[in-house]
């Protein structure tokens, strides 16, 4: 299949509803990745894809899938694989903004962490698309509750990261109730053999397209910092955050126990910082990423298992506070930040005994070696963040919606509605990011105003 030169959607066979709403979304052209693989998605045929988040991957496979849907047939037709409950979170709401203008598509995620009841009753009622994570599909089809006789289209998305994360037998049993006469479609951000055994087995004559990647080196500037103690890596972490004020920095630890010594040190020097790591639950976790993504912690701590999946765009830095095990998973670590034509930091500390490690990396680190800022900006006040988290003791079970909080902290004697950020209610919660200067006007208007008639519990998270 030859490659097209055009980036103009209207040059593709598409479906003249999906293409009406590709204008309405404001996608005047195609990104590298939909210009290379949407001709060949929209012939039929199977498509490796090199591409991260943020690349437009999912507009490509999302187009495809929609183009061939029967809307008719209330049958699963299309099923997208995800590593994380994020990225399916996120993949369903591309395909359901993609599929706007198609009356009536039902596009189910099907994750684990959330009850499975309702998704029984969902699946009851039809469905086109299923996006969800391998385990809890897999279980699904165990009870007979998903069927797959009717998929035409496998997605298999950050197949790198699936397998990193241990999925392999499971994808394999769940391709097995794939009809064979289907398209299949794998994204992936990296390489390894074992993508290429699965594409292999599951793929006829797959047509694979590299994106180039206009991002990498251009925008981020690698920095590296011996610190030859403990005590000087953890002196040399707030120096760096002192130093460069980053809104939003992700810091990479190699262990679970240094995530949590490191963001209590942080928390301790009075730096916005939190944790995520394997032993915190579902609930812990979505709160603490709703804490840093909504502006209100300006430093996230975490592993890279815990970090998986995370889709934070706008990160200013990235600090590796260990020299990462493997060369590839620097450079995952490091095209967290800079994307999207902006500019990022990536800093590393190390010592002597991880040169080894620095010398397989795809950098001339001794180049970007550099000396720490200096100890003058351990005495600087501390940056705080520019928005503060409120926690409403009330969310979707309430029936509270982001519109009901809105009207709660606007009007009179509160905050305008442009002091307001990102809202998010989830079950029995909701939280909402308020400017940090007018945070005590916002909490006393929405403790005395009630929400729908009812008084909520609120409090500030700090
Ligand atoms: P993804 O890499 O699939 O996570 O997409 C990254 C973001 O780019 C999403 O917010 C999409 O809505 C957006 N996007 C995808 N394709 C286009 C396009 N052709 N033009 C503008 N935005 C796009």
């Amino acid at each position: 299949m030859s490659t097209v030169n055009t980036t103009d959607f209207s040059e593709l066979k598409l479906n003249p509803d999906l293409l009406k709403n590709l204008s309405s979304l404001e996608y005047e052209s195609m990104t590298p990745i939909q210009a290379l693989s949407l001709p060949v998605i929209l012939a039929g045929d199977d498509v490796i894809g090199q591409g991260k988040t943020g690349s437009g991957k999912t507009a490509a496979f999302g187009l495809g899938l929609l183009q061939k849907l029967d809307v008719t047939s209330f049958k699963a037709q299309s099923i997208v694989l995800c590593p994380t409950r994020e990225l399916a979170d996120q993949v369903a709401s591309e395909i359901r903004k993609l599929a706007r203008a198609v009356h009536n598509i039902k596009v189910l995620t099907l994750c684990g962490g959330t009850p499975f009841g309702p998704q029984i009753g969902s699946l009851a009622h039809g469905v086109h698309i299923v996006v969800g994570t391998p385990g809890r599909i897999e279980e699904h089809l165990r009870k007979g509750t998903l069927k797959l006789g009717a998929v035409n289209t496998l997605v298999l998305d950050e197949a790198d990261r699936m397998l990193d994360m241990g999925f392999q037998d499971t994808i394999d049993e769940i391709i097995e109730k794939v009809p064979e006469n289907r398209q299949t479609l794998l994204f992936s951000a990296t390489f390894p053999k074992e993508i290429m055994s699965i594409a292999d087995k599951v793929m006829q004559n797959p047509t694979i397209v590299e994106a180039p990647s206009i991002e990498e080196g251009s925008t981020i500037k690698q920095y590296f910092h011996l610190t030859n103690t403990d005590d000087e890596r953890m002196k040399a972490l707030r120096l760096l955050l002192a130093k460069h004020k980053p809104n939003a920095a992700l810091v990479f630890c190699n262990t679970k126990s240094d995530t949590q010594d490191v963001t209590d040190e942080l928390a301790y020097y009075k730096f916005y910082a939190i944790s995520i790591h394997g032993d915190l639950d579902q609930r812990e976790r979505d709160q603490a990423l709703i804490r840093f993504s909504n502006g209100s912690v300006s430093v996230l701590v975490a592993t890279d298992v815990a970090a998986r999946g995370l889709d934070i765009d706008d990160l200013d830095m990235v600090i590796n506070f260990n020299v990462a095990h493997d060369p590839e998973v620097h450079t995952h670590r490091i095209g967290r930040t800079g994307r999207a034509g902006k500019h990022g930091i990536a800093c590393t500390l190390y010592n002597d005994k991880e040169t080894r490690k620095l010398e397989l990396l795809d950098v001339d680190w001794v180049d970007c070696t550099s000396p720490l800022p200096s100890d003058n900006y351990l005495h600087k006040p501390i940056k705080r963040p520019l928005m503060t988290t409120l926690k409403v003791d009330g969310g979707k079970k309430q029936k509270l919606r982001p519109g009901d909080i809105v009207g709660g902290l606007t009007g009179k004697d509160g905050i305008p509605g442009d002091k307001i950020g990102k809202i998010n209610v989830v079950s029995n919660w909701s939280y909402v990011a308020v400017s940090s200067e007018l945070v005590k006007t916002a909490l006393q208007k929405i403790q005395n105003d009630k929400l729908k008639g009812r008084t909520f519990r609120v409090r500030i998270l700090s």
